[in-house]
């Protein structure tokens, strides 16, 4: 996957990039990194920042790190680290390293040490509540801590103290000596590092104290040479800080840290914890539920990688947050299916129609091409019998204004086949309709009726020859654009999200269906087979997107 610079819209990133290399800046090197926490599945608000930083590397010859910011355990596990790899890949990069921030703790713990015997760091005993207390406002400066002045020996000893366990969780924390009277907060004596006493998935019990993210993150990207660090906008009050830890620890590269806007995407959610809470207060199915803006969701879902690639490129980069309509990452799907989607017939809520004329026990097989452009992509061949099915919606007794499908009395052509008349609706004891019987005209196989217009063209199956299908159809998570501003986003969870189909049949060949097959099921929609709950037999598809924009008005 290689991009052309030329093509591609300039932003304020490449911008700043392209004037570093201008100046030989870092040797006319560009080294990024994509430094999640594996707290949780990834979002689309994280594929935001992965087409950055792993694009940005490809874009410039450059490298890209995939680094494992695990320096809270108790919130991170194996599967998340898993899943995470998992997501990046398969949006289509190649990490140059996989990194772990725990892989730096030994360092971490020596340059704490350096900023100790420089007389910038201390060991504070105030409680969380108390160091919250002194720290004052925006309005007001914070006040120090009696600790502050300890002296360099006894915070030497201390701090070896805390690494070898002698205090409990919380006694003491080692704080970074700047300025409390900062009107930034973030740099008033930041705490650094915590005793925890907690596993860790990666250094077991080896430690008991754990490094700070601020503190963590500017020396991993300065031990692992990256040059351009892209964050988003929270952190722009922390860049202070990240400059200030690297310029007194002095680290052979420092990198320019960049911030650009988060994603929000209207009818989402994209915050990890959040998220967390849909999957386990059992609101979704899980991490992957089709209907979770996440990778693995969208995955399962039947969105590609390039729709996903695509959507980050158009969206573009800012310097202003903003939120995104739900309709941009829609239209990137279709555009990608309307291209790349082989079509099918399936009838998601059948109506039996006996077609009264045709013989008895003969099948026909009707050669019908698997994409309306792409001649390449071949015909395949849809069995015809004496009884077929068809949508419920495409026959109405009492038509609508320009209704074009079937009524009492009327003509329609099936798809790929043969035109066919209605000439009785058969009906139960309540008075619903249970079956139609119809006459095929044989002469318009291919070609039109003598003498007679047929307007409406519809799908269908054939009862024997097709499959049992589910189809489950998604709607939007959440009822209004922005759930995150409600003050609690799981009222504004949308109750009729899913709707499941059980009673589709689906066309012969799709019991050869598999995950990685995208399908327009005609008329109907977008659709690829759910790979989590297909089981041999059990044909599920799910619903990627309908073929307009037409959801928010379901
Ligand atoms: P969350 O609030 O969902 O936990 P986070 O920022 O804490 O998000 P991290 O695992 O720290 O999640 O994120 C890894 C990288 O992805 C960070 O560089 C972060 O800035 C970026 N990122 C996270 N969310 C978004 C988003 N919505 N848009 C763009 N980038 C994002
Ligand atoms: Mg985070």
């Amino acid at each position: 996957m290689s991009t052309n610079e030329n093509q591609l819209p300039s932003n304020f990133i490449r911008q700043i990039i392209a004037n570093d290399l201008k100046n030989n800046k870092n040797n006319g090197k560009v080294a990024t990194r994509f430094p999640p926490e594996p707290n949780g599945y990834l979002h689309i608000g994280h594929a935001k920042s992965i087409c950055l930083n792993f694009g940005t590397a490809i874009e410039y010859n450059g490298t890209c790190n995939l680094r494992f910011d695990d320096t809270n355990p108790e919130k991170e596990s194996v599967e998340y680290m898993e899943s995470i790899k998992r997501d990046v890949q398969w949006l289509g990069f190649t990490w140059h390293e996989l990194c772990h921030a725990s892989d730096y703790f030994e360092q971490l713990y020596s340059y704490a040490v350096q900023l100790i015997e420089q007389g910038q760091a201390y060991v504070d005993s105030l409680s969380s509540e108390q160091i919250r207390a002194y720290r004052g406002t925006l309005t007001e400066p914070g006040k120090e801590s009696p600790d502050r002045n300890r002296s360099i020996a006894e915070n030497l000893d201390l701090f070896k103290r805390m690494r070898a366990g002698e205090f409990a969780d919380g006694q003491y924390v080692l704080r970074a000596k700047i300025d409390m009277a900062s009107p930034n907060i973030n740099m008033r004596d930041p705490a650094i590092y915590r005793i925890r006493r907690v596993h860790h998935q990666r250094t077991g019990n080896d430690w008991c104290i754990y490094p700070m993210y601020d503190y963590t993150h500017c020396i991993s990207d300065a031990l692992e040479g990256i040059t351009h660090s892209l964050c988003t906008l929270e952190f722009e009050d922390h860049r202070p800080l990240y400059d200030w830890v690297l310029d007194q620890l002095q680290t052979p590269c420092h990198p320019q840290q960049i911030e650009f806007a988060r994603l929000q995407l209207e009818y989402t959610i994209v915050s990890k914890r959040k998220l967390n809470q849909l999957v386990t207060e059992k609101h979704v199915s899980g991490w992957d539920d089709p209907r979770m803006p996440t990778i693995a969701g969208l995955r399962r879902a039947g969105f590609t990688p390039k729709a996903i690639r695509d959507f980050c490129e158009r969206i573009g980069l800012t310097k202003q947050n903003s939120w995104i309509e739900m309709g941009v990452l829609e239209y990137c799907i279709r555009e990608d299916l309307n291209e790349n989607a082989l079509r099918v017939m399936a009838v998601l809520q059948p109506l039996r129609v006996v077609i009264t004329n045709y013989p008895d026990g003969q099948v026909e097989q009707m050669e019908i091409s698997n994409h309306p452009q792409r001649h390449e992509l071949g015909k395949r061949q849809v069995p015809f019998a004496k009884v077929i099915l068809i949508e419920q919606d495409d026959f109405a007794e009492v038509p609508p204004p320009k209704y074009k499908r079937l009524i009492a009395g009327g003509e329609v052509r099936l798809r790929g086949s043969y035109v066919i008349r209605c000439n009785e609706v058969i009906k139960d004891a309540g008075g619903n309709i249970t079956e139609l019987r119809c006459s095929y005209d044989p002469d318009t196989l291919g070609k039109n009726p003598e003498g007679r217009k047929v307007k409406g063209v519809i799908h269908w199956v054939s009862e024997q020859q097709s499959h049992p299908a589910e189809v489950r159809l998604y709607k939007r998570l959440f009822k209004v654009p922005q759930p995150d501003n409600e003050e609690n986003f799981l009222d504004a969870l949308n109750p009729d999200s899913l709707d499941v189909l059980t009673d589709c049949r689906v066309e012969a060949g799709l019991a050869n269906a598999d995950a990685a097959s995208r399908y327009q099921f005609e008329r109907t929609g977008y659709f690829c087979l759910d790979a989590v709950d297909s089981l041999a037999g059990k044909l599920v598809f799910n619903r990627t997107v309908t073929l307009r924009d037409g959801w928010v008005k379901d």
